[in-house]
């Protein structure tokens, strides 16, 4: 418990590894909970009480079977550490905000879960790239954009502090899913009411590392390297 397992790094990812190194049974071994990606890049993954689900980039959502690949995901078993309910509409910027507040700190990971009715949601889905593989700054570039209005559904996603970017995303780095499994992505922002936010403050840190030929022999010592992650995440 309180631990997040980490698949791969976003270090290996702006360098454009989206070779599958690990199988979805592995990883929702790991965790109930997670975010991440298919391998090639394909689509955006949310893993919501132990079922793995993908976004596409056309849109479409569906149930991930165990045997598909990954190239990088990161998990945890939810247990909430602190929840609450907040009336009013937000935006992510604000809800960032209380939610950070919320936290004891910003130097620990956090899972963060928040359900309510969206009024408006912009998400993006990331589409499945053909090797040899592209850095990721340029991979997102074909990516599906979505804007989801008066929907209901669930985000999960990590708090990271920030000084682990490149590792994982500094900051809030979150997911959507809405409750009729017809909807998702990657989240930009959204305006949600009847907010429930449920924190789940994590102590410990495991880090999964590829074995592919491709990540043995690529140089992922890249000076572009966190401002790739600013532009693409
Ligand atoms: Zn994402």
């Amino acid at each position: 418990m309180n631990k997040v397992t980490q698949f791969s790094t976003m270090g290996a990812l702006v360098g454009g590894r989206f070779e599958g190194a690990f199988p979805i049974k592995n990883i929702i071994e790991s965790g109930d909970h997670g975010i991440g990606t298919l391998e090639g890049l394909n689509g955006e993954l949310i893993i919501l009480e132990g079922k793995p689900y993908v976004i596409e980039s056309t849109g479409l959502v569906r149930e991930v079977s165990e045997d598909e690949m990954s190239p990088y995901a990161s998990v945890m078993d939810f247990q909430p550490t602190k929840t609450f309910n907040l009336k009013g509409s937000y935006n992510k910027s604000q809800l960032d905000e209380i939610m950070t507040k919320e936290i004891n700190g910003e130097n620990h990971f956090h899972g963060a879960k928040i359900t309510g009715k969206f009024k408006v949601i912009n998400a993006r889905s990331a589409k499945k790239q053909q090797q040899p593989y592209p850095k990721l700054v340029d991979a997102v570039k074909e990516q599906g954009y979505f804007d989801f209005e008066s929907t209901e559904g669930t985000l999960f996603g990590f708090y990271t502090p920030h000084f682990i970017q490149g590792i994982g995303v500094g900051g809030y780095h979150v997911h959507f899913l809405s409750h009729d499994l017809k909807k998702g992505g990657h989240v930009f922002d959204y305006e949600i009411e009847d907010v429930k936010v449920e924190l789940a403050l994590q102590q410990d840190f495991l880090m999964k590392m590829p074995n592919t030929d491709e990540y043995f022999s690529t140089d992922l010592n890249d000076p572009e390297m966190l401002q790739d992650i600013e532009a693409s995440e």
